[in-house]
């Protein structure tokens, strides 16, 4: 017997009786501020996927045994909608998102969904939600899908009932400055046969004590380091990139392979895909470790340095914490003020004309407005 999937076809919408003011956009701080609706979607194994519904935001009613409290079966994604010069509005890339949404999903048996329906339900959320996405460049309208199992049993198995739903929060741009790390060594966010290629609640929460403890010393973020050899995985919750003359002394951007430890970030793939057109250097996706980077460091090899990710876009390195020894980053020796380094403006200036409709590309998907 199949099951029904999602089917964009049966939305239902039910708009709030109290809709918010909208705040000053310059008072939009990040994830917390969230507009009127939000999109559910349910699942139980015995009658597949129910209709999907847009209704009012606010609490759900979750029983108290639910998987998601006691067994973290939870999942999230994060992608933007940008409005355009001219009043349009884009998304960027969605696809990517849910097909790593439906990968994280299959790790905690969580139930499969049709990944074009679940987007034409969130094109129909920002749609009746269209008023709160900012109109000023570097501002957007950051969207939230969560996939829970709520069904209550603390029997270890898997969870039977399932939620899907999704909500957005306007967003302001990240103040442009370059970051401090500690590069840490001592704990690991992800590990081999682990899930830190997955997008995973439960992979989050065990970082936030060692992070606070480097922001407690005065550091911005975490560089994750693995294993006896410091393989150097990713900062904070952003892939990490490197721009310099490697050992061979070709001109490389490298960062991480996707080989398990590392989040497949949309952000990474945009931007190595971006500079492979460019053709102007070696584009890399191999293991670095830390003491390649001191060496680089200390041979005048390193060029630039940066993480990568949706929330912040690009954000350039000045320094890092290791084993002790506070080493400088360059950013841009021509421009002690730069907040970005040239290659790194160059292409973050790329991306976001491209996220902003300036340039035409086919990872801007219009969310059309049939009014
Ligand atoms: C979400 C995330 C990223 C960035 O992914 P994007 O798709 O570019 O936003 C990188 N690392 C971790 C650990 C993440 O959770």
């Amino acid at each position: 017997m199949t099951r029904p999937n999602i089917d964009a076809s049966k939305l239902t919408t039910t708009l709030t009786q109290t809709p918010k003011e909208l705040l000053d956009e310059k008072e939009l701080k990040f994830g917390k501020y969230f507009t009127d609706h939000m999109l559910c979607i349910k699942y139980t194994e015995e009658n597949g996927w129910e209709a999907p519904e847009i209704k009012p935001y606010g609490p759900l009613a979750i029983d108290p045994a639910a998987f998601v409290l006691n067994y973290s079966v939870e999942t999230f994604e994060g992608t933007k909608a940008y409005r355009a010069a001219d009043g349009t509005i884009n998304l960027f890339r969605p696809d990517m998102n849910l097909k790593r949404l439906q990968r994280s999903a299959h790790r905690i048996m969580l139930p499969e969904f049709d990944e074009e329906q679940l987007l034409e339900c969130i094109k129909e959320l920002v749609k009746v939600d269209q008023r709160f996405v900012p109109k000023e460049h570097g501002y957007s309208m950051y969207i939230r899908p969560n996939f829970i199992g709520t069904e209550p049993n603390l029997n270890l198995q898997y969870s039977r009932e399932a939620l899907l739903y999704v909500y957005l929060s306007p967003v302001g741009p990240y103040f442009p400055r370059t970051v401090k790390l500690f590069a840490n060594a001592k704990e690991a966010r992800a590990w081999p046969g682990g899930v830190g290629n997955f997008k995973l609640g439960g992979n989050y929460a065990p970082a936030m004590r060692p992070a606070m403890e480097v922001v407690s010393k005065g550091y911005d973020q975490i560089l994750w380091l693995l294993g006896d050899d410091h393989y150097v995985t990713e900062v904070g919750t952003m892939n990490f990139f490197i721009f310099w003359v490697n050992s061979e002394g070709e001109k490389e951007l490298v960062t991480a392979p996707l080989d398990g430890i590392i989040l497949p970030g949309v952000t990474r793939d945009s931007l190595l895909s971006l500079a492979r057109q460019w053709g102007e250097f070696k584009v890399s996706e191999r293991k670095v470790t830390m003491p390649e980077v001191v060496a680089a460091l200390e041979e005048g090899r390193m060029l630039e340095a940066f993480g990568a990710g949706t929330a912040c876009v690009i954000c350039s390195v000045s320094e890092v914490l290791y084993e002790g020894r506070q080493l400088a980053i360059p950013v841009d020796p021509a421009n002690p003020d730069a907040v970005f380094g040239p290659m790194t403006k160059r292409l973050r200036d790329e991306l976001l004309d491209i996220q902003y409709a300036k340039t035409p590309s086919p990872w801007t998907i219009p969310i059309q407005d049939n009014n």
